[in-house]
């Protein structure tokens, strides 16, 4: 008989780990398939070098427990085209802004064309039903297989015996008996099942890992649409970062947490007007919305955050470079500033 050949969708998580242990062990070849959409929380922050509270690396979660567990990974970047899903999703969006229903389509339809790529037979995924509101029910499971083309060839090994039979099952290349019946968010049977198949260590619930999901990023988002009317993609991303704050000119600042923020922030300062204490701090970007330039007020109350957040002397002094975007050098010229930190009121009215 053939040996058969599965892409499984694979997130690190325990349950995309499970589902490819149920399908090798029945003697099925399985290579694992990672996306990453530019909204994965730790895989950001690993690209961008920011550390954890303890001082460690972040890793991504799927390249750690592939080569913990064994078996071939293959990560596609599917940012690109990802940011209309957002802007439009066909089937709205969840309690956030997650796209949930549009985003699962969206990764099927690429591990459908790499599926066929590397001469696959079906694809995997460690979806349980009813374990997500959204995107996890019955209804929700088949409008995204027929938005992407993959009826019948998705097998969810965790859930499968209480959903219909898939191509692979009634041709028999897998065992549906084989296969479990999990439904729900109680993980006790995932937890048996780790035990069985060796896997001592995993990621916690992959929920809190999709910045989309996040309530905080939600509310940054829908401000920029209620004040600016529309988001552009660089914007999207930017509000995976920092703290931002938008202030009585409309003007909006963000502005930097951490030593991987500000590194990432210095990478792209030059699109953007940016400020830099004299001195050990926090930087920051700012994004006029009326006209190009910052206003001198703007340019004093930027100084003044900066100082919130930067190391001033003991008057809560200090000073702040004001250095306009690369394309307008030549018309405005760089600011010192004297920023004086600036009272917890102000600050939260202006925090977004
Ligand atoms: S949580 Fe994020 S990555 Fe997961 S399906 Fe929803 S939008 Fe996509």
């Amino acid at each position: 008989m053939k040996k058969r050949k599965v892409v499984a969708l694979y997130s690190g998580g325990l349950d995309s780990t499970l589902a490819i242990k149920l399908i090798q062990s029945q003697g099925i070849e399985v290579i694992a398939l990672h996306f990453y959409t530019g909204f994965c929380i730790t895989e950001t922050k690993r690209r961008r070098g920011e550390k954890k509270e303890d001082g460690s690396h972040f890793m991504n979660p799927a390249l750690k427990y592939a080569a913990k567990y064994g078996f071939p990974l293959e990560i596609i970047d599917i940012s690109e085209g990802y940011f209309d899903i957002i802007q439009n999703p066909k089937y709205g969006y969840g309690s956030n802004i997650n796209p949930c229903i549009d985003c699962r389509a969206y990764m099927y339809k690429h591990a459908k064309r790499y599926m066929e790529e590397i001469g696959a037979d079906f694809i995997i995924s460690g979806e349980v039903l009813n374990q997500r509101p959204m995107s996890q029910h019955l209804k929700a499971m088949k409008i995204i297989e027929k938005e992407a083309g993959v009826e019948g060839l998705v097998v969810k090994p965790l859930s499968a015996k209480l959903l219909p039979p898939t191509i692979p099952e009634i041709k028999g290349w897998i065992d549906r008996e084989k296969l479990e019946n999990i439904s729900g968010r109680s993980r006790k049977r995932q937890i048996e099942l780790a035990k069985r198949f060796g896997i001592d260590e995993y990621e916690q619930p992959a929920g809190g890992c999709c910045y989309l999901t996040d309530e905080n990023f939600a509310r940054k988002y829908k401000e920029v649409i209620a004040v600016e009317n529309f988001i552009t993609k660089d914007e999207l991303y930017l509000l995976t970062i920092g703290r931002h704050f938008r202030l009585p000119s409309k003007t909006k600042v963000i502005i930097t947490r951490n030593e991987g923020e500000g590194n990432f922030i210095k990478g792209i300062r030059k699109k953007y007007w940016y400020a830099e204490p004299i001195g050990k701090g926090a930087v920051a970007i700012a994004r006029p919305i009326v006209g190009e330039t910052l206003t001198e007020e703007d340019k004093k109350q930027i100084a003044d955050l900066i100082a919130r957040y930067s190391k001033t002397d003991e008057e809560g002094k200090i000073e702040v470079k004001i250095i306009p975007p690369s394309h307008l050098e030549n018309k405005y010229k760089e600011d010192i500033i004297l920023g004086q930190k600036l009272q917890e009121e102000i600050l939260e009215n202006w925090r977004v």
